[in-house]
Protein backbone atom coordinates (compact mmCIF):
# COMPACT_ATOMS: atom_id res chain seq x y z
CA UNK A 1 0.00 0.00 0.00
CA UNK A 2 1.43 3.02 -0.50
CA UNK A 3 2.41 4.98 2.47
CA UNK A 4 0.33 8.21 1.28
CA UNK A 5 -3.30 6.20 1.00
CA UNK A 6 -2.35 4.85 4.73
CA UNK A 7 -1.76 7.72 6.18
CA UNK A 8 -5.24 9.26 4.51
CA UNK A 9 -7.25 6.51 5.49
CA UNK A 10 -6.07 7.19 9.18
CA UNK A 11 -6.96 10.35 9.14
CA UNK A 12 -10.18 9.71 8.16
CA UNK A 13 -10.80 6.27 10.06
CA UNK A 14 -12.89 7.83 13.07
CA UNK A 15 -14.77 10.44 10.75
CA UNK A 16 -15.19 10.03 7.53
CA UNK A 17 -15.31 13.91 6.04
CA UNK A 18 -17.55 14.83 8.88
CA UNK A 19 -19.84 12.04 8.33
CA UNK A 20 -19.70 11.62 11.93
CA UNK A 21 -18.61 7.88 11.65
CA UNK A 22 -16.32 5.80 10.10
CA UNK A 23 -16.34 4.39 6.60
CA UNK A 24 -16.76 0.92 8.24
CA UNK A 25 -19.74 2.15 10.05
CA UNK A 26 -21.68 3.11 6.85
CA UNK A 27 -24.76 1.44 5.53
CA UNK A 28 -23.65 0.51 2.37
CA UNK A 29 -26.56 1.92 0.52
CA UNK A 30 -26.78 5.44 2.54
CA UNK A 31 -25.80 8.25 -0.08
CA UNK A 32 -21.60 8.52 1.63
CA UNK A 33 -20.68 5.31 0.74
CA UNK A 34 -22.70 5.03 -2.59
CA UNK A 35 -20.94 8.19 -3.54
CA UNK A 36 -17.08 6.47 -2.17
CA UNK A 37 -18.66 3.37 -4.35
CA UNK A 38 -19.69 5.92 -7.66
CA UNK A 39 -15.71 7.95 -7.08
CA UNK A 40 -13.83 4.75 -6.86
CA UNK A 41 -15.97 2.87 -10.15
CA UNK A 42 -15.19 6.62 -11.59
CA UNK A 43 -11.73 6.83 -11.42
CA UNK A 44 -11.33 2.88 -12.47
CA UNK A 45 -12.89 4.01 -15.47
CA UNK A 46 -10.72 6.82 -16.06
CA UNK A 47 -7.33 4.95 -15.42
CA UNK A 48 -8.01 2.04 -17.58
CA UNK A 49 -9.66 4.23 -20.18
CA UNK A 50 -12.59 1.48 -19.79
CA UNK A 51 -15.31 1.72 -22.89
CA UNK A 52 -18.84 2.33 -21.86
CA UNK A 53 -19.48 -1.10 -23.17
CA UNK A 54 -17.76 -2.73 -20.27
CA UNK A 55 -19.32 -3.43 -16.97
CA UNK A 56 -17.02 -3.15 -13.55
CA UNK A 57 -18.05 -5.27 -10.82
CA UNK A 58 -16.57 -5.09 -7.06
CA UNK A 59 -16.95 -8.37 -5.95
CA UNK A 60 -15.52 -10.44 -3.06
CA UNK A 61 -14.30 -14.11 -3.30
CA UNK A 62 -10.92 -13.51 -4.32
CA UNK A 63 -9.35 -14.05 -8.14
CA UNK A 64 -9.66 -17.86 -6.94
CA UNK A 65 -13.77 -17.39 -7.06
CA UNK A 66 -13.29 -15.85 -10.57
CA UNK A 67 -11.83 -19.60 -11.49
CA UNK A 68 -15.10 -21.25 -11.43
CA UNK A 69 -17.53 -18.07 -12.19
CA UNK A 70 -15.46 -17.46 -15.67
CA UNK A 71 -16.66 -21.68 -17.11
CA UNK A 72 -19.84 -20.85 -15.26
CA UNK A 73 -20.47 -17.21 -16.89
CA UNK A 74 -19.08 -17.80 -20.28
CA UNK A 75 -18.83 -21.37 -21.50
CA UNK A 76 -22.89 -21.04 -22.69
CA UNK A 77 -23.59 -23.71 -25.21
CA UNK A 78 -20.14 -24.38 -25.84
CA UNK A 79 -18.38 -27.44 -24.24
CA UNK A 80 -14.52 -26.80 -23.98
CA UNK A 81 -12.44 -23.28 -23.02
CA UNK A 82 -8.63 -22.91 -24.09
CA UNK A 83 -6.46 -22.18 -21.34
CA UNK A 84 -2.74 -21.22 -21.91
CA UNK A 85 -0.31 -23.07 -19.03
CA UNK A 86 2.49 -20.64 -17.25
CA UNK A 87 2.73 -21.44 -13.73
CA UNK A 88 1.02 -22.20 -10.68
CA UNK A 89 -1.90 -19.88 -11.23
CA UNK A 90 -3.13 -20.69 -14.35
CA UNK A 91 -2.83 -24.58 -13.24
CA UNK A 92 -5.70 -23.59 -10.43
CA UNK A 93 -8.02 -21.81 -13.00
CA UNK A 94 -7.44 -24.79 -15.34
CA UNK A 95 -8.19 -27.46 -12.65
CA UNK A 96 -11.07 -25.41 -11.51
CA UNK A 97 -12.43 -25.33 -14.99
CA UNK A 98 -12.35 -28.92 -15.58
CA UNK A 99 -15.43 -29.25 -13.00
CA UNK A 100 -17.03 -27.40 -15.44
CA UNK A 101 -16.20 -28.34 -19.11
CA UNK A 102 -13.29 -29.41 -21.67
CA UNK A 103 -10.32 -27.54 -21.12
CA UNK A 104 -8.19 -27.25 -23.91
CA UNK A 105 -4.44 -26.67 -22.71
CA UNK A 106 -4.07 -24.86 -25.98
CA UNK A 107 0.12 -24.03 -25.02
CA UNK A 108 2.33 -24.89 -22.25
CA UNK A 109 5.90 -23.65 -20.43
CA UNK A 110 5.85 -26.84 -18.76
CA UNK A 111 8.86 -28.13 -20.80
CA UNK A 112 11.21 -25.24 -19.32
CA UNK A 113 9.31 -25.33 -15.67
CA UNK A 114 7.34 -22.37 -16.53
CA UNK A 115 10.14 -19.55 -17.36
CA UNK A 116 8.35 -18.18 -20.46
CA UNK A 117 5.33 -17.39 -21.86
CA UNK A 118 4.88 -19.95 -25.41
CA UNK A 119 5.05 -17.82 -28.49
CA UNK A 120 1.67 -16.68 -29.66
CA UNK A 121 2.06 -18.96 -33.02
CA UNK A 122 2.76 -22.23 -31.00
CA UNK A 123 -0.96 -21.87 -29.55
CA UNK A 124 -3.09 -24.78 -30.34
CA UNK A 125 -6.34 -22.90 -30.31
CA UNK A 126 -9.73 -24.38 -30.31
CA UNK A 127 -11.73 -22.37 -33.05
CA UNK A 128 -14.79 -23.92 -30.87
CA UNK A 129 -13.83 -22.99 -27.58
CA UNK A 130 -16.11 -20.75 -25.34
CA UNK A 131 -12.94 -18.45 -24.48
CA UNK A 132 -9.65 -18.29 -23.85
CA UNK A 133 -7.75 -18.06 -20.67
CA UNK A 134 -4.15 -16.38 -19.61
CA UNK A 135 -2.71 -15.71 -16.53
CA UNK A 136 -0.64 -12.50 -17.56
CA UNK A 137 1.54 -12.16 -14.43
CA UNK A 138 2.04 -15.46 -13.29
CA UNK A 139 2.96 -14.32 -9.57
CA UNK A 140 5.23 -16.88 -7.96
CA UNK A 141 6.98 -17.89 -11.61
CA UNK A 142 7.72 -14.06 -12.47
CA UNK A 143 6.36 -14.71 -15.91
CA UNK A 144 4.44 -11.61 -17.13
CA UNK A 145 2.86 -10.98 -20.72
CA UNK A 146 4.75 -8.08 -22.95
CA UNK A 147 2.06 -8.34 -25.39
CA UNK A 148 -1.38 -8.67 -25.59
CA UNK A 149 -2.62 -12.02 -27.53
CA UNK A 150 -4.41 -11.79 -30.44
CA UNK A 151 -6.77 -14.76 -29.94
CA UNK A 152 -9.97 -13.68 -32.93
CA UNK A 153 -13.55 -13.93 -32.29
CA UNK A 154 -12.66 -16.12 -29.45
CA UNK A 155 -13.29 -13.60 -25.74
CA UNK A 156 -9.55 -13.68 -24.29
CA UNK A 157 -10.10 -14.00 -20.73
CA UNK A 158 -7.17 -12.59 -18.63
CA UNK A 159 -6.18 -13.30 -14.69
CA UNK A 160 -4.45 -9.95 -14.10
CA UNK A 161 -4.65 -10.15 -10.27
CA UNK A 162 -0.92 -9.21 -9.53
CA UNK A 163 -0.03 -6.61 -12.62
CA UNK A 164 -3.69 -4.94 -12.78
CA UNK A 165 -2.81 -1.23 -12.70
CA UNK A 166 1.22 -1.57 -12.97
CA UNK A 167 1.08 -0.55 -16.65
CA UNK A 168 -1.92 0.96 -19.34
CA UNK A 169 -3.70 -2.08 -20.66
CA UNK A 170 -6.07 -2.30 -24.07
CA UNK A 171 -9.37 -3.31 -22.37
CA UNK A 172 -11.16 -3.73 -25.98
CA UNK A 173 -8.57 -6.15 -26.41
CA UNK A 174 -10.15 -8.51 -23.42
CA UNK A 175 -13.51 -10.07 -22.86
CA UNK A 176 -13.33 -10.29 -19.12
CA UNK A 177 -10.45 -9.30 -17.22
CA UNK A 178 -10.44 -10.22 -12.97
CA UNK A 179 -7.98 -9.72 -10.51
CA UNK A 180 -7.66 -9.84 -6.74
CA UNK A 181 -6.86 -6.38 -5.20
CA UNK A 182 -4.60 -7.52 -2.75
CA UNK A 183 -1.13 -6.37 -5.06
CA UNK A 184 -1.33 -2.81 -7.17
CA UNK A 185 -5.27 -2.56 -6.14
CA UNK A 186 -5.89 -2.26 -2.31
CA UNK A 187 -6.78 -4.49 0.78
CA UNK A 188 -7.48 -8.28 -0.03
CA UNK A 189 -11.37 -8.60 -0.04
CA UNK A 190 -11.94 -6.94 -3.06
CA UNK A 191 -12.06 -8.60 -6.27
CA UNK A 192 -12.23 -6.63 -9.94
CA UNK A 193 -13.77 -7.91 -12.48
CA UNK A 194 -14.02 -5.88 -16.13
CA UNK A 195 -16.54 -7.43 -18.45
CA UNK A 196 -18.10 -7.01 -21.39
CA UNK A 197 -21.63 -6.74 -21.67
CA UNK A 198 -22.43 -9.10 -24.21
CA UNK A 199 -20.51 -11.81 -22.43
CA UNK A 200 -23.17 -10.89 -19.13
CA UNK A 201 -26.35 -12.67 -18.61
CA UNK A 202 -25.11 -16.50 -20.08
CA UNK A 203 -24.81 -18.32 -17.08
CA UNK A 204 -27.16 -21.76 -17.25
CA UNK A 205 -30.50 -21.33 -14.97
CA UNK A 206 -29.59 -23.06 -11.88
CA UNK A 207 -26.59 -20.82 -11.42
CA UNK A 208 -26.16 -19.76 -7.68
CA UNK A 209 -26.77 -15.96 -7.62
CA UNK A 210 -23.61 -14.98 -6.29
CA UNK A 211 -21.91 -17.02 -9.17
CA UNK A 212 -23.44 -15.25 -11.84
CA UNK A 213 -22.08 -11.92 -13.27
CA UNK A 214 -25.58 -10.68 -14.13
CA UNK A 215 -26.71 -10.63 -10.56
CA UNK A 216 -23.94 -8.18 -9.58
CA UNK A 217 -24.21 -6.42 -12.83
CA UNK A 218 -27.65 -5.59 -12.49
CA UNK A 219 -27.45 -4.17 -8.49
CA UNK A 220 -24.23 -2.13 -9.19
CA UNK A 221 -21.80 -4.65 -7.33
CA UNK A 222 -24.85 -4.27 -4.81
CA UNK A 223 -26.48 -7.69 -4.54
CA UNK A 224 -25.30 -8.39 -1.22
CA UNK A 225 -22.98 -6.05 1.33
CA UNK A 226 -19.86 -5.21 -0.98
CA UNK A 227 -16.68 -5.20 0.97
CA UNK A 228 -17.22 -1.62 1.60
CA UNK A 229 -13.76 -0.74 3.71
CA UNK A 230 -11.66 -2.21 0.58
CA UNK A 231 -13.54 -0.55 -1.70
CA UNK A 232 -12.86 2.69 -0.08
CA UNK A 233 -9.36 2.08 0.30
CA UNK A 234 -9.48 1.00 -3.47
CA UNK A 235 -10.47 4.64 -3.86
CA UNK A 236 -7.77 6.27 -2.15
CA UNK A 237 -5.29 4.25 -4.43
CA UNK A 238 -6.75 5.10 -7.59
CA UNK A 239 -6.71 8.93 -6.36
CA UNK A 240 -3.32 8.51 -5.38
CA UNK A 241 -2.38 7.20 -9.07
CA UNK A 242 -4.28 9.82 -10.53
CA UNK A 243 -2.61 12.08 -8.95
CA UNK A 244 1.08 10.75 -9.88
CA UNK A 245 -0.29 11.04 -13.63
CA UNK A 246 -2.04 7.47 -14.36
CA UNK A 247 -0.88 4.33 -15.44
CA UNK A 248 1.51 5.84 -17.87
CA UNK A 249 3.42 7.05 -14.84
CA UNK A 250 3.42 4.12 -13.21
CA UNK A 251 4.21 2.05 -15.94
CA UNK A 252 7.68 4.14 -16.41
CA UNK A 253 8.68 3.81 -12.64
CA UNK A 254 8.20 0.05 -12.92
CA UNK A 255 9.93 -0.11 -15.72
CA UNK A 256 12.82 1.56 -13.97
CA UNK A 257 12.50 -0.28 -10.74
CA UNK A 258 12.87 -3.84 -12.99
CA UNK A 259 15.39 -2.60 -14.67
CA UNK A 260 17.61 -1.52 -11.51
CA UNK A 261 17.35 -5.53 -10.21
CA UNK A 262 17.72 -7.20 -13.63
CA UNK A 263 20.27 -5.59 -14.72
CA UNK A 264 22.00 -6.07 -11.47
CA UNK A 265 21.28 -9.84 -11.60
CA UNK A 266 22.30 -10.11 -15.10
CA UNK A 267 25.75 -8.57 -14.09
CA UNK A 268 26.43 -10.97 -11.37
CA UNK A 269 27.49 -14.30 -11.42
CA UNK A 270 26.54 -15.49 -7.88
CA UNK A 271 22.64 -14.88 -8.58
CA UNK A 272 20.44 -15.90 -11.56
CA UNK A 273 17.46 -15.31 -12.39
CA UNK A 274 15.63 -18.13 -14.34
CA UNK A 275 12.87 -16.23 -15.97
CA UNK A 276 13.15 -15.81 -19.93
CA UNK A 277 14.47 -11.90 -20.58
CA UNK A 278 11.55 -11.10 -22.69
CA UNK A 279 9.22 -12.65 -20.38
CA UNK A 280 10.20 -11.05 -17.49
CA UNK A 281 7.49 -9.77 -14.81
CA UNK A 282 8.28 -6.22 -13.63
CA UNK A 283 5.79 -6.88 -10.39
CA UNK A 284 7.72 -10.45 -8.94
CA UNK A 285 11.27 -10.69 -9.58
CA UNK A 286 12.37 -14.55 -8.86
CA UNK A 287 16.17 -15.25 -8.12
CA UNK A 288 18.59 -17.90 -6.59
CA UNK A 289 21.68 -17.47 -5.06
CA UNK A 290 23.74 -20.12 -7.29
CA UNK A 291 24.55 -21.88 -4.02
CA UNK A 292 21.83 -22.21 -2.77
CA UNK A 293 23.18 -23.49 0.90
CA UNK A 294 23.48 -19.39 1.52
CA UNK A 295 19.52 -18.87 1.18
CA UNK A 296 19.05 -19.26 4.93
CA UNK A 297 22.01 -16.62 5.33
CA UNK A 298 20.89 -14.14 3.15
CA UNK A 299 16.51 -14.43 4.23
CA UNK A 300 18.32 -13.50 8.11
CA UNK A 301 20.55 -10.91 7.24
CA UNK A 302 18.45 -9.18 4.49
CA UNK A 303 15.40 -9.17 7.59
CA UNK A 304 17.91 -7.58 9.49
CA UNK A 305 18.58 -4.63 7.02
CA UNK A 306 14.38 -4.15 7.20
CA UNK A 307 14.14 -5.82 3.24
CA UNK A 308 11.48 -8.40 4.18
CA UNK A 309 9.00 -10.93 2.07
CA UNK A 310 12.03 -12.15 0.42
CA UNK A 311 11.63 -15.91 0.30
CA UNK A 312 10.61 -17.70 -3.16
CA UNK A 313 7.31 -19.15 -2.90
CA UNK A 314 7.61 -22.58 -1.28
CA UNK A 315 7.08 -24.63 -4.59
CA UNK A 316 9.67 -22.74 -6.09
CA UNK A 317 12.51 -21.93 -4.01
CA UNK A 318 14.90 -19.25 -3.69
CA UNK A 319 14.22 -15.54 -3.31
CA UNK A 320 11.55 -13.71 -4.81
CA UNK A 321 11.42 -9.78 -4.89
CA UNK A 322 7.72 -8.29 -5.02
CA UNK A 323 8.05 -5.12 -6.05
CA UNK A 324 4.73 -3.42 -7.15
CA UNK A 325 3.19 0.06 -7.82
CA UNK A 326 3.58 1.36 -3.85
CA UNK A 327 6.95 -0.22 -3.74
CA UNK A 328 9.41 2.68 -3.92
CA UNK A 329 12.60 2.97 -6.64
CA UNK A 330 14.81 3.70 -3.56
CA UNK A 331 13.34 0.30 -1.75
CA UNK A 332 14.79 -1.76 -4.61
CA UNK A 333 18.51 0.18 -4.32
CA UNK A 334 18.11 -0.53 -0.75
CA UNK A 335 18.16 -4.41 -1.85
CA UNK A 336 20.42 -4.46 -4.87
CA UNK A 337 22.96 -2.75 -2.54
CA UNK A 338 22.17 -5.15 0.19
CA UNK A 339 22.64 -8.11 -2.94
CA UNK A 340 26.09 -6.90 -3.99
CA UNK A 341 27.00 -6.60 -0.36
CA UNK A 342 26.39 -9.96 0.59
CA UNK A 343 28.04 -10.99 -2.77
CA UNK A 344 31.31 -8.97 -1.79
CA UNK A 345 31.26 -10.81 1.29
CA UNK A 346 30.52 -14.51 0.51
CA UNK A 347 31.05 -14.71 -3.54
N1 LIG B 1 -4.16 -15.45 -9.55
C1 LIG B 1 -2.98 -14.84 -9.35
C2 LIG B 1 -2.15 -14.48 -10.54
C3 LIG B 1 -2.56 -14.54 -8.04
O1 LIG B 1 -1.39 -13.94 -7.82
C4 LIG B 1 -3.39 -14.90 -6.95
C5 LIG B 1 -3.04 -14.59 -5.52
N2 LIG B 1 -1.79 -14.26 -5.22
C6 LIG B 1 -4.59 -15.55 -7.22
C7 LIG B 1 -4.96 -15.79 -8.52
C8 LIG B 1 -5.51 -15.96 -6.11
O2 LIG B 1 -6.10 -14.82 -5.64
P1 LIG B 1 -7.02 -14.74 -4.34
O3 LIG B 1 -6.16 -15.08 -3.20
O4 LIG B 1 -7.48 -13.31 -4.38
O5 LIG B 1 -8.14 -15.70 -4.54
Amino acid sequence: MPEEVLEQARDEMLDWHGAGMSVMEMSHRGKEFMSIAAMAEADLRELLAIPAHYKVLFLQGGATSQFSMVPQNLLGEKESADYIYTGQWSKKAIAEAGKFCRVNVAASSEDRKFTYVPQRESWRLDPAAAYVHVTSNETIGGVEYQWTPDVGEVPLVADMSSHLLSRPVDIEQYGVIYAGAQKNVGPAGLTIVIIREDLIGRAPPGTAAMADYKTHADSDSMYNTPPTYAIYVAGLVFQWLKRLGGLGAIEKINIAKAKLLYEYLDSTGFYDCPVAVADRSRMNVPFRIKDDTLDAEFLAQSKQQGLVQLKGHRSVGGMRASIYNAMPIEGVRTLVEFMREFERSHG
